[in-house]
């Protein structure tokens, strides 16, 4: 699944472990976007599990691995998660969704469209992203994919856009309204200003939400796309992540570094890792299940 697994998978069926053994796992960690920070409490731990021999052969310190990134990666997972349930507890519930250009926004917008209708929940759409009309173009054609209607206005800004499809989505009386906006950089002030005032509006229109504010991130992205959650979350009180490409050539370990660039509370849960292109591609995380993955 993870290119960080090619590499591992090697090396955790050695017969023994030695200096060398211990290196090549900690530059293939560092390979997958762990981060150094974790990567080097990781090696640490399993270095004192090796000498005090709880832990001594490949296999067992494999096991050991998974159990420590596991726990490391359990302050991440949603409990409950909100994604993946029947409940309907606001109505409309409010999804509020940046990210950077490319991360998979759209492509995200169009898998949960799928997820909530298969949940028996009634969806609907907002083009929040305003500056781009092959934006809102692709967010219609999802739309229609899934045969949901698109909130959209000529012109406006993102702001009115949300505005509107409030107003729309408590006259129809939809269970879930989500909101697409530009993608932009965080480093862009002026366009993290006007997300902190969609934010803003969408709060005097429906007091509450939005229930959720979304970050759609590139699994890919290493060091930077830390520094854009940081930076978003900062901004926004994100409450939310989906982590996207993990399939293919991944290198996988970015939720690892995710972790340790979070580690203040109260930080976003990472709700789903979005794993293709299709619009059945997305999955529930869960750190046990991932933290194997990463290293099987
Ligand atoms: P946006 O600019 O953030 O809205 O990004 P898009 O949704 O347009 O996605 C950018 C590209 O990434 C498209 O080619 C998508 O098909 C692709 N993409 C999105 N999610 C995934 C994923 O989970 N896996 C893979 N392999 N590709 C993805």
């Amino acid at each position: 699944m993870f290119g960080l697994r090619k590499t591992l998978g090697s090396l955790f069926k050695t017969s023994k472990t030695d200096e060398a053994w211990f290196d090549t796992l900690e530059e293939s960690l560092i390979q997958s976007d762990v981060g150094l920070p974790t990567t080097e409490q990781l090696i640490i731990k399993l270095r004192k599990a090796a000498k005090s021999e709880k832990a001594s052969s490949p296999e067992e310190l494999q096991a050991l691995l998974i159990q420590e990134v596991s726990t490391l990666l359990g302050s991440l997972e949603p409990n409950p998660n909100p994604l993946f349930t029947d409940q309907k507890i606001h109505i409309p519930e409010v999804w509020l969704v940046v990210g950077v250009n490319g991360a998979g926004k759209t492509t995200t917008i169009g898998k949960l469209c799928k997820l909530f209708q298969s949940q028996g929940k009634s969806v609907l759409l907002a083009a929040g992203d305003t500056f781009r009309a092959a934006a809102r173009n692709q967010l219609q054609e999802w739309g229609g994919r899934n045969q949901v209607d698109v909130i959209t206005q000529d012109g406006g800004d993102a702001a009115a856009v949300a505005h509107d499809a409030i107003h729309a989505a408590n006259s129809r009386k939809s269970d879930i309204l989500i909101i697409d906006t530009a993608g932009r950089l965080a480093t862009q002030d002026h366009l993290m200003e006007e997300l902190k005032k969609v934010k803003r509006v969408i709060g005097k229109a429906l007091p509450g939400a939005p229930h959720h504010t979304l970050l759609v991130l590139d699994g890919n992205t290493g060091q930077n796309g830390l520094s854009q959650v940081k930076a978003f979350h900062a901004a926004l009180g994100l409450t939310g992540l989906i982590v996207t490409k993990l399939d293919g050539t991944a290198k996988g370990g970015v939720i690892c570094a995710l972790a340790h660039t979070l580690k203040d509370e109260p930080k976003p849960a990472v709700l789903a890792l979005g794993k293709g292109e299709g619009i059945d591609d997305l999955v529930p995380f869960t750190a046990h299940q991932y933290s194997s993955e990463l290293f099987n």
